[in-house]
């Protein structure tokens, strides 16, 4: 883990340069709103990012016929925590397959679709740098990812 100032902001539109231009003709659109309130924290830049990349790739793959991602992020009501949210509008999850999509190479995406791995590294970045991350997904309708991390890096 690689301690730096960071500015979640800045994460979410790193991650998000990389997108926009397939989410215009793809049809999908983007909102994201991160409260006033959300300090900059210390924690792992590229791990962040890589967690943001993968939600994000997932997202726009259930979101075939177009929709909306959004990345909200506010923080905790008691100030210890910076909790951001990743919505899809996208196909969901059905909810036998929902245990299983941490595990390492579950995947329904058939063919060269996917490798199953994205979650299962998304899991263990997560709990590298101190987070949890939950799910709520409703099929047809859409997923919900929620990262909570502490704005003060838990001592090793
Ligand atoms: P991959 O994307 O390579 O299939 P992941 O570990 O990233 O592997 O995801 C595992 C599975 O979880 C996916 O194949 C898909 O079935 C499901 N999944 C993940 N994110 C979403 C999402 N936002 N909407 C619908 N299904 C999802
Ligand atoms: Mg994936």
């Amino acid at each position: 883990v690689t301690l730096q100032k960071v500015d979640i902001r800045q994460v979410v539109a790193d991650v998000l340069a990389f997108q926009n231009k397939e989410a215009g003709y793809r049809n999908i659109e983007i909102k994201v709103a991160i409260s006033e309130d959300v300090p900059e924290f210390f924690s792992d830049r590229g791990k962040l990012q890589q967690i943001f990349i993968n939600l994000v790739n997932n997202a726009f793959a259930a979101m075939k016929e177009g929709g909306r991602l959004e990345i909200l992020c506010r923080l905790s009501d008691d100030g210890s925590h910076i909790v951001t949210k990743v919505s899809d509008t996208g196909c969901g999850i059905p909810p036998e397959n929902i245990k299983k999509i941490f595990e390492p190479f579950f995947t329904t995406k058939s063919g060269s679709g996917g490798t199953g791995l994205g979650l299962s590294i998304t899991y263990g970045l997560v709990r590298e740098i101190g987070g949890t991350i939950d799910i709520e997904s409703t099929i047809d309708t859409g997923t919900s990812f929620t990262i909570t991390l502490p704005v003060e890096y838990p001592k090793q």
